[in-house]
């Protein structure tokens, strides 16, 4: 009798702790959700999730906190929100480095297309090769002679193996078959410290954190990875314009939750990110930045999950080919 009691009182609970998730999914968010950068602060994904998060909290009624753990090229912020509690109170915002990492590690702490659910696509961001204001080359043909003659001591800033600044400089390198000395940091935030500081030479990277600087000429700069120039940077030229067509990418974004979030959350996560992708200031800050949102159509968990899914596949043969792997 005493173990049926004890069987039933189990049951009892287990019952009780499934109505009171449901009743707290139904009720999400009821207090603040962090949103996990996997890079420094001050930098172009950084830059994304904070004016993303912003619209968002006014549309969910809660704040949505920005927290950011750089390193590991953003593996270790994915692995944070991977092991995370499943209750949609801790969501990730990523970019293309989540398809990237996937091949490039070796050993991932979490299996990148089972260890997340999908809430939507965020932005596409193309990237902008750059160099120190006293690099002496003043276009991409003069910069490709300068670093092959130079090889050994020419240094390339990136936020990581996987991050998309390494990918751009991987590009760059396999383009100009030449191998650069390369400088790893947690985010391209503090890289480009350096880059203005003259320490470092060469950075690859997104135009939500180098616009200002290109048109503030503390840089320079030589093109942009777009198939068309930008709006804002009109005397940049395309890679394709300028000689390196295989540096053409697009950094696109998209937003996460661990495996196993309540659907309720994971939906009003989805509603709010829509709305957020719609919000003026958003639209007005993401355009001076050289930036665009991502439609209805892509801001959904399918439209994320076919994209990571085609990238994983699409970079691989070149990230093999590249040889270029950590552990
Ligand atoms: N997006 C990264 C950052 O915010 C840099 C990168 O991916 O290269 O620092």
């Amino acid at each position: 009798m005493k173990i049926l009691n004890a069987i039933l009182g189990a049951t009892a609970l287990a019952a009780l702790s499934l109505v009171s998730t449901v009743a707290n999914a139904a009720g999400f968010p009821e207090r603040q959700i962090t949103m996990i950068v996997p890079f420094a602060a001050g930098g172009p994904t950084d830059t994304v999730a904070r004016l993303v998060a912003e619209a968002m909290s006014k549309d969910l009624g809660q704040q949505v906190i920005v927290e950011n753990v750089g390193g590991a090229g953003g593996t270790l912020g994915a692995a944070r929100v991977a092991n995370a509690e499943k209750d949609g109170y801790t969501i990730l915002l990523h970019h293309i480095g989540m398809a990237t990492s996937n091949t490039l590690y070796r050993k991932l702490p979490y299996k990148t297309l089972e260890a997340f659910d999908y809430i939507g696509l965020v932005t596409d961001v193309p990237m902008t090769l750059l160099a120190r204001k006293d690099m002496p080359a003043d276009d991409l043909k003069g910069l490709v002679e300068y670093a092959k003659a130079n090889k050994d001591k020419v240094t390339v800033a990136n936020a990581g193996i996987g991050a998309a600044s390494h990918l751009c400089g991987m590009l760059f390198m396999s383009s100009i078959q030449t191998a650069l000395v390369t400088v790893p940091y947690k985010g391209t935030g503090p890289a480009m410290t350096d880059l203005l500081g003259g320490q470092v030479d060469i950075m690859c990277d997104q135009t939500t954190n180098t616009t200002k600087q290109i048109q503030g000429k503390t840089v320079k700069a030589y093109a942009v990875t777009s198939p068309k120039r930008l709006d804002v940077l009109k005397d940049l030229p395309t890679v394709k314009e300028a000689g390196l067509p295989q540096m053409e990418v697009g950094i696109w974004h998209g937003m996460y939750a661990p495996k196993g979030a309540p659907k309720e959350a994971i939906d009003k996560l989805n509603k709010a990110l829509k709305v957020a992708l719609k919000d003026t200031n958003v639209g007005a800050r993401f355009a001076e930045l050289g930036t665009t949102p991502s439609p209805d159509a892509d801001a959904t968990p399918e439209a994320l999950k076919a994209k990571l899914e085609g990238e994983i596949a699409r970079w691989k043969p070149v990230i093999e080919a590249a040889g270029q792997y950590a552990d």
